[in-house]
């Protein structure tokens, strides 16, 4: 395209891993949509594609064979100039291609070209169970001559009574023979869900009527602190954080501002969702996973126009278009779910403090009970203020942890493999007998963790990761963990024909077996990723512990954050050790947040609590100091770890991983030399010593969805140099190299 005298020009940011923005000529007609933050749509080698203008120029003379920007579709930039300017401190910090930083702040929908008046609503066929069949033996009786229907009809019925009939054959692969058995006998019928419902429209509980005396404090406090040093409220669980995180928004609504409320997307129960709808009602946009792309879009531009002014959700929530913010909480921010697992794998935390300095002041509340030791080594520093709550609400007592050796405490015969001492048979059998409920963690789904042939000591593995298949009972299948490989469980060894195959380790499949076998009576749900890959099937499970439905609650780390059920009595960590010795060095640090914050879902009502930790490393610091609810122990015990004469880790430096990935070993290996040696080569000739790096070395897991993986590691004191390092790889942009800053994992 040319034109005679000036014309404008767009730099356009295309959705893609590239570094380098692509220009394109402003047709007149658009000139008034077409500026910085502005989504248009733009032609490409193959077709076209939505894109976000970086930059307008204007030139003088035309440049040759540029083509026009086709359509602007907002009459109002999707993207406002903090949140452009947040996408540009993403991609430096992170070391990620613009492209997909800006492409992580707008939500998948308004990028497609082919709807860009916004995605419509698909109807969704949906099994829902019409018939309870109670008792273990009456389902004998029931499903005598049909197993496979038994599993469809346990399975629906550990999502909450229905599921999406795509999700069975899909995901649980279970036939449409079997499903449309389940209707013939009269079990089930199938329903057919066209209409959007607003899913939390319903759900509201009006706030406690006033705060406590703690609580008050810790509003004033924070309000008082200078609106730029975020303030970390380090309270103990149930000290009623929750109420002081909204106590603070209403007032930052109150003066006509707009707020966000991060959460880890599990804590995403119906309890979160009606605590912030009780106190903001239809301001609240509440951004879940589990949305239609219509509903998500909508939410958006509810926000986007200030109709409404309050966004919560989990990680990508940090990107909302709340409308002059005001304040950003972001509630556990230990969580690890915080951390993007993909370019450009930004820290939803760090993000926030960035973006609340970009918007002008807005202010970021952290919240946890067990606070990342980099926010407690910031609060050291005076960067962020720390505001304590010591108390649970209404003076109750945090619950007495027993924690109880695994290797020397006695078992009940009848558990065989299962780690289940008479400790805590006793506490759960009192608890149900009582009417009280119980909680039960086993951080590992799945039925056993693996097989292995007692004869030949075989275990089989995934063709494509270096990591033993986990067996699954329903369905029945071998699975591959990391990459989803899915094959029949053995009968005979690969290996040497051996006939019988031994299940070693215990997931959380096996363990609802045994505990529905040893309490008959009890009425059990389980809660992992496999009952939880439906839209709202958290929240189906955790209304039915809500209303009693449910005795004992068992399930993964899932069950261990935010819950806040008044009648569990006894909280049981099966066994505390299934991430301790992990090759990591959080490893300590997640299992005693994990350890903690499932002892602090005990005794939150009048009837108090008792927690019963079982593990095979009693003395270790990590579970002693969640034992004894305390952070202080715990960080004082840990940052020795982590600091001279011991290699340094986070907090004490910055971490960058490099990961290299690749289907030749050897390749792999070798890009990964040389990563590690033009890393060598940038700390000694441009950043004057400034760098240590570690590597090449394997990964702990070498091999993942077929590729296998090395990794270099860099550490640096000063955050100035690691950032000069990932820009400058940036810029090479390598594709068999993933970086990531601040990782969270270094498996
Ligand atoms: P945390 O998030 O700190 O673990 P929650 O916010 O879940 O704690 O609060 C724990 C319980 O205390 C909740 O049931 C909550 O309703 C109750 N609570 C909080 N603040 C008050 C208050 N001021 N008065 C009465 N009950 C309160
Ligand atoms: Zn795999």
């Amino acid at each position: 395209m040319t034109g005679g005298g000036s014309a404008r020009y767009a730099e356009v940011v295309l959705p893609v891993p590239v570094s380098r923005a692509y220009t394109y000529q402003v047709p007149d007609a658009l000139a008034d949509r077409v500026v910085p933050g502005a989504r248009v749509v733009v032609p490409v080698r193959r077709g076209s594609v939505v894109g976000i203008v970086n930059a307008i120029r204007d030139q003088l003379s035309a440049i040759r064979d540029i083509k026009p920007i086709s359509a602007a579709p907002d009459e109002q930039p999707a993207l406002t100039p903090a949140l452009l300017q947040l996408g540009h401190w993403m991609s430096d910090y992170y070391g990620a291609p613009l492209g997909l930083a800006l492409r992580a702040i707008l939500p998948g929908p308004l990028w497609s070209v082919a709807r860009p008046a916004g995605p419509g609503e698909a109807s969704e066929r949906v099994l829902a169970l019409t018939q309870r069949v109670e008792s273990l033996l009456e389902r004998e009786r029931v499903f005598k001559r049909a197993p496979k229907r038994r599993v469809a009809y346990e399975a629906v019925e550990a999502l909450g009574g229905s599921a999406p009939i795509r999700h069975l054959t899909d995901q649980l692969k279970l036939s449409n023979t079997v499903i449309n058995g389940l209707v013939t006998q009269g079990l089930a019928r199938i329903d057919r869900h066209t209409e959007t419902r607003d899913p939390f429209a319903a759900l509201s509980s009006p706030p406690p009527a006033s705060l406590t005396a703690d609580q008050q404090r810790v509003v004033a406090a924070t309000q008082n602190a200078a609106a730029d040093t975020p303030v970390l409220i380090q309270g103990v669980t149930g000290s009623g954080k929750t109420l002081v995180y909204l106590d603070l928004l209403r007032g930052v609504v109150a003066s006509g501002q707009g707020a966000i409320l991060l959460v880890p997307e599990i804590a995403l129960t119906p309890q979160t969702v009606a605590r912030v709808r009780g106190v903001f009602g239809d301001q609240v946009a509440v951004l879940h996973s589990g949305l239609s792309d219509g509903e998500r879009a909508d939410a958006w531009r509810a926000l986007r126009r200030g109709e409404r002014r309050v966004a919560v959700g989990p990680r990508s929530a940090v990107f909302a278009p709340v409308q002059r913010l005001g304040a950003i909480v972001v509630d556990e921010e230990h969580d690890p779910s915080y951390k993007q697992g993909s370019a450009p794998r930004y820290h939803a935390r760090d993000a926030a403090v960035e973006r609340a300095r970009l918007e002008g002041g807005a202010r970021v509340i952290l919240g946890s009970a067990t606070p990342s030791l980099e926010t407690l080594d910031l609060t050291r520093r005076g960067r962020v203020v720390r505001l304590t709550l010591p108390e649970r609400v209404g003076a109750r007592p945090l619950p007495p942890v027993d924690v109880i050796d695994l290797k020397t405490a006695p078992r009940v015969p009848e558990a065989g493999a299962i780690p289940w001492t008479e400790a805590l048979d006793g506490a759960v059998g009192g608890a149900l007998q009582r009417g009280e409920q119980v909680i039960l963690l086993l951080n590992r789904r799945g039925f056993a963790t693996f097989v292995q042939c007692p004869a030949c000591g075989h275990v089989p593995g995934c063709p494509q990761c270096a990591i033993a298949l986990t067996v699954h009972q329903t369905p029945a299948a071998m699975r591959c963990h990391y990459c989803g490989h899915e094959e029949p469980v053995p009968e005979i060894c690969a290996i040497c024909g051996h006939a019988t195959q031994r299940l070693r380790g215990l997931g959380t499949q096996q363990l609802e077996h045994f505990v529905a076998a040893r309490f008959p009576a009890a009425r059990i749900a389980r809660m992992d990723l496999d009952t939880t890959s439906t839209k709202w099937s958290h929240h189906h499970i955790l209304e039915r512990v809500a209303r009693g439905e449910v005795d004992i609650l068992l399930g993964t780390q899932m069950i261990a954050k935010g819950l806040d059920f008044p009648n569990v009595t006894v909280v049981g960590v099966v066994d505390a050790d299934t991430g301790l010795h992990f090759p990591d060095f959080r490893a300590a640090e997640r299992t005693f947040q994990l350890v903690a914050q499932v002892a602090g879902r005990a005794g939150r009502g009048p009837k108090g609590g008792r927690v019963y930790v079982q593990t095979r490393s009693p003395d270790h610091h990590a579970i002693q100091a969640a034992a004894a609810h305390s952070m202080e122990a715990f960080a004082e015990a840990e940052l020795p770890h982590r600091t001279p004469p011991n290699p340094l880790y986070p907090p004490s430096v910055g971490l960058v991983r490099f990961v290299v990935s690749g289907r030749e070993q050897g390749r792999t290996a070798a890009i990964a030399e040389r990563v590690a040696a033009w890393l060598r080569r940038a700390g000694t000739e441009r950043l004057e010593g400034a760098l240590t790096v570690l590597g090449p070395a394997p990964c702990p897991i070498t091999r993942l969805k077929g590729l296998w993986r090395w990794h270099v590691l860099v550490k640096a004191a000063e955050a100035r140099a690691l950032g000069r390092v990932v820009r400058a790889w940036r810029a090479k942009s390598h594709r068999a190299v993933t970086v990531d800053r601040d990782p969270v994992s270094l498996l």
